[in-house]
């Protein structure tokens, strides 16, 4: 049996398990299949009241997301953090909530990254980028993802580095004439 952690583990941290696999996914369900092992969960997302309806609102979150990339992609009018912002606040709430091991984590992460590639935005590509290849390593245990992600050029040399021109946080249209955001 091999265990990866998808997060930092500090001495003395406690280390849990899952019993319910990814299956069990309102409070209920997850307290039914833990009866046989005699105890109640009391981990974050099972302590706290709202869980079932935010674990739901997590789930139905990448409905579109790709669709909503390629809009953004091709629409200067929206800002440079359209799909970023939103994305970010999902996927710190999924880690809040214990779920970051789901693929709706990686799906917001994925779609962060695309979008700091797209705008030619080096530092938080590799940032982002770095997350995302921790996700797979825990999933598959290709280290040396690790190594990969983290060097700037497999960013710059995609094909789409750069190619969304930065207009900003506001609407600016007609504003910034075909430049990219620090294209390199
Ligand atoms: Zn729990």
């Amino acid at each position: 049996m091999q265990v990866r952690a998808l997060k930092d583990i500090k001495a003395g941290d406690e280390i849990l398990g899952s019993y319910c696999g990814d299956t069990g996914v309102t409070i209920a369900e997850r307290q039914k299949i833990l009866a046989c092992y005699g105890f109640q969960c009391t981990c974050a997302s099972c302590s706290d009241p709202l869980s079932d309806h935010l674990y739901a609102k997590i789930l139905s979150s990448d409905q579109q997301l790709d669709g909503s990339y390629q809009t953004w992609f091709k629409d200067l009018t929206l800002p440079d953090d359209h799909i970023i912002k939103p994305s970010l606040l999902w996927v710190s709430l999924i880690e809040q909530q214990g779920f970051p091991f789901k693929t709706i984590y990686y799906h917001h992460l994925d779609t962060i990254v695309k979008s700091f590639i797209a705008l030619g935005d080096l530092e938080n590509s590799v940032k982002h980028g770095m997350k995302l290849a921790r996700y797979f390593v825990a999933m598959t245990g290709q280290e040396q993802l690790m190594k990969e992600r983290a060097d700037p050029n497999y960013y710059s040399r995609d094909r789409s580095f750069g190619t969304r021109r930065s207009v900003g946080k506001a609407k600016r249209k007609g504003k910034s004439k075909g430049k990219s955001a620090r294209a390199a």
